[in-house]
């Protein structure tokens, strides 16, 4: 199974990562992961998909692989707050994270 990929991603000045994914009945839907120590992740978000259904949609777990790439660091555990995000034009966009290949 292929992991979701964002659109594109912010980060916030608390180096936060916001991730653009395209909606799942069309548009967008915006999540948002915050590191609140020890590994652990809050994540902000809610969709139609999370919502109709009362389930993690896939960007739940893409969002997580993300954040831990940018942060470089592995991710214990999460909180999820279902709660609507909505882009700010406070926020830097970034180069979607990615593996560096060529790192030894
Ligand atoms: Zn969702």
């Amino acid at each position: 199974m292929s992991r979701a990929k964002p659109i594109a991603t912010f980060v916030t000045r608390n180096n936060e990562l916001v991730g653009v994914y395209p909606g799942f009945l069309g548009g967008n839907t915006l999540i948002k992961a915050k590191s609140i120590g020890n590994g652990a992740i809050e994540l902000t978000h809610k969709c139609m998909c999370c919502n109709v259904y009362y389930h993690q949609c896939p960007i739940i777990q893409s969002i997580i692989w993300y954040y831990s790439v940018y942060l470089k660091q592995g991710i214990s555990g999460f909180n999820w707050v279902q709660k609507k995000v909505v882009l700010n034009l406070e926020w830097e966009q970034i180069p979607i994270p990615a593996l560096d290949e060529g790192a030894v």
